[in-house]
């Protein structure tokens, strides 16, 4: 049987320090992957290349916030009540499966996820679906909901439970009071934050595209909910594939490739701050190397989307045949800050001062208290409370109607209006409450730096030997550059560790190798993916020369040693190409 591209690059991940799954000499974890130096350096670049256009050139601040929360920022979340996913459990095996997974792995179903568990259920019995692990007929067995996120006692005792974050965003989201303050109070503003989030996966697989302990890189741009646009411009050209809703729905239905301007025009992605990002992101992730022809933006079905989200796009990147959700897209409203005021007692407002005062007429009451209190009596203060709400929300009624009914305790209290004293007033307003609406693109990194991986990763034939490529970006490879001395002799071992120390000394990330053929060393590096190799040969004893040799085409080209970090340099910040050496 021939190995998919998947078997041989996690077979590549893991001898060549890329990453590899935790304690294998304790027979290993399910769902944990440690990543080795060239998966460390190459998941740093990505998060470098990140903050590069998220913060930087977004003018978007990054923060740190615990892995660890109390409960009740979950409460707030809505993660404690609904963060599930539904799970399975042969009785035969004992093995937890997520029983959506397992519908739509075996069926033309593509969207279990979807689907409420008596549904899912009963398309197991329908369908005679199996245990994946001993081939049990689950008919029958109850789809349960499993709540993912991991819980811990918070110090000792277990009085004070908390949880392992499930998502970053929520470390923004509850510090939100603080950081308006931070912007001074001024719409939009963006914070950013890259960190570890941890769900408790029913099945883990396909090495680090499902796993337990994963990297986020998120932003939550905080904007005016109807003010502020987004910059359109900078963005309109921008070509994307897209896959709507309307179209996944259809039997043959199709990609629509349209720029960002014809998308936003034919309202095809309806928020505008949405296709702003989904342009934004699309020329990220060229720079970093995913492949466009096997990338799209898929839209959320109904039942996929969020009840609180307007809009919401997958970024899609196709792995060994299947489309795997890279990052999302989302226009949360202001679902998620109007969830903690409600459950914290803290103000999550922003006070939008107006440039100059305006005049608005405002409904009152004032009730004459000395007849309202020896009339409702302990009743009085209620009913008052309750006026006020009225007069604030449906203010009409106070003119409409000669009496109010108001009900407590099962009790009606009849209110004459004539003992309010309602009255229109206008007063002057210098600004107001309002709570900020979110537009989050929340990307995962582990799934990215794989695509990246599998999208660079090339099999060809030098000098009629096989070889594996992985063709990072120059910006994104783990190393720029690798040294070797053609043998250790005659001072050539002394020169190219020179050579190496001195790009090192200048801020190139830059490997030595001096042991085996020549050939193997180029090998090891295309496997590493680093694009330019130094060689340091005789000749480079007589006239200071290096050969350096191109990783995509094998080619090589003489440099004089003093020109090379000016040379390395223009190459790696894609200035030059290797062919205009
Ligand atoms: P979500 O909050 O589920 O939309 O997740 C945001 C991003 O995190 C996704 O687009 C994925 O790239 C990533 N992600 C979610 N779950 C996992 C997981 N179990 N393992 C690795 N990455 C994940």
């Amino acid at each position: 049987m021939t190995e998919s591209t998947s078997e041989k690059l996690v077979e590549v991940a893991k001898r060549r320090g890329f990453f590899s799954q935790t304690a294998e000499s304790y027979g290993g974890v399910a769902g944990f992957y440690t990543f080795g130096p060239e998966g460390a350096e190459l998941k740093r670049n990505i998060e470098n290349l990140w903050r590069d256009r998220f913060n930087t050139k977004e003018g978007h601040r990054e923060i740190e916030a615990p892995t660890i929360m109390p409960e009740p920022v979950f409460e707030a979340s809505g993660h404690l009540e609904t963060f599930d996913d539904m799970i399975i459990e042969c009785p035969e095996c004992q093995s937890s499966i997520r029983a959506d997974h397992l519908v739509e792995d075996n069926t033309n179903i593509e969207e279990a996820e979807s689907f409420p568990t008596d549904k899912v259920e009963q398309i197991i019995e329908d369908e005679d679906l199996v245990c994946s692990s001993c081939g049990f007929e689950l008919s029958g067995i109850d789809v349960n909901d499993f709540n993912l996120m991991f819980e811990t006692n918070i110090g000792p005792g277990d009085s004070n439970p908390g949880y392992l974050r499930p998502e970053t965003a929520q470390g923004i989201f509850a510090e939100f009071p603080r950081f308006k303050e931070y912007a001074r109070n001024q719409l939009p503003f963006g914070i950013t934050q890259i960190g570890k989030a941890y769900r408790n996966e029913i099945s883990p697989r396909k090495s680090i595209i499902r796993v337990r302990e994963f990297t986020q890189a998120e932003l939550e741009h905080f904007i005016h909910p109807h003010d502020d646009e987004p910059n359109l411009e900078k963005v309109e050209d921008v070509e994307l594939v897209l896959y709507p809703a309307t179209e996944q729905q259809k039997d043959e239905g199709e990609y629509k490739k349209m720029t960002v301007n014809e998308a936003v025009e034919k309202n095809v992605i309806e928020s505008d701050w949405v296709a702003y990002y989904l342009g934004v992101a699309k020329r990220w992730y060229s720079r970093v190397g995913i492949d466009m022809t096997r990338f799209r933006y898929r839209q959320h079905l109904e039942g996929e989307r969020a009840h609180y989200a307007s809009d919401c796009w997958d970024a899609e990147a196709e792995i060994d045949g299947d489309w795997i959700e890279i990052s999302g897209f989302s226009d949360r409203g202001c679902y998620d800050l109007k969830k903690h005021q409600e459950h914290s007692e803290e103000s999550y407002e922003i006070f939008e001062q107006f440039d100059e005062p305006v005049t608005e007429e405002k409904a009152k009451i004032d009730p004459d208290m000395s007849w309202m209190g020896p009339t409702y009596g302990d009743h009085a203060s209620e009913i008052l409370e309750e006026l006020e709400r009225m007069v604030e929300e449906e203010p009409q009624i106070f003119e409409r109607k000669s009496e109010l009914r108001i009900e407590f305790d099962e009790k009606t209290f009849n209110i004459p209006v004539d003992k309010l004293n309602f009255e229109i007033v206008e007063e002057e307003k210098n600004g107001e409450r309002l709570l900020p609406h979110v537009i989050e693109p929340s990307f995962g990194v582990d799934r990215i730096l794989y695509a990246v991986m599998d999208h660079s990763f090339e099999e060809d034939e030098v000098d009629g030997e096989e070889r594996t490529v992985l063709s990072f970006e120059t910006e994104v490879a783990p190393s720029l550059v690798a040294v070797f001395p053609l043998m250790d002799k005659d001072g050539m071992g002394e020169k190219a560790r020179e050579v190496a120390e001195n790009l090192r000394s200048k801020g190139f990330e830059t490997r030595y190798d001096d042991s085996g053929a020549i050939g193997r060393r180029y090998r090891r590096q295309d496997e590493i993916g680093t694009p330019y190799c130094v060689t340091v040969d005789h000749e480079t004893l007589e006239d200071g020369t290096v050969t350096v040799r191109d990783r995509d085409s094998t080619d090589q080209k003489r440099v004089d040693l003093e020109e090379l970090e000016k040379v390395l340099e223009r190459l790696g910040e894609g200035e030059i190409s290797f062919s205009d050496l």
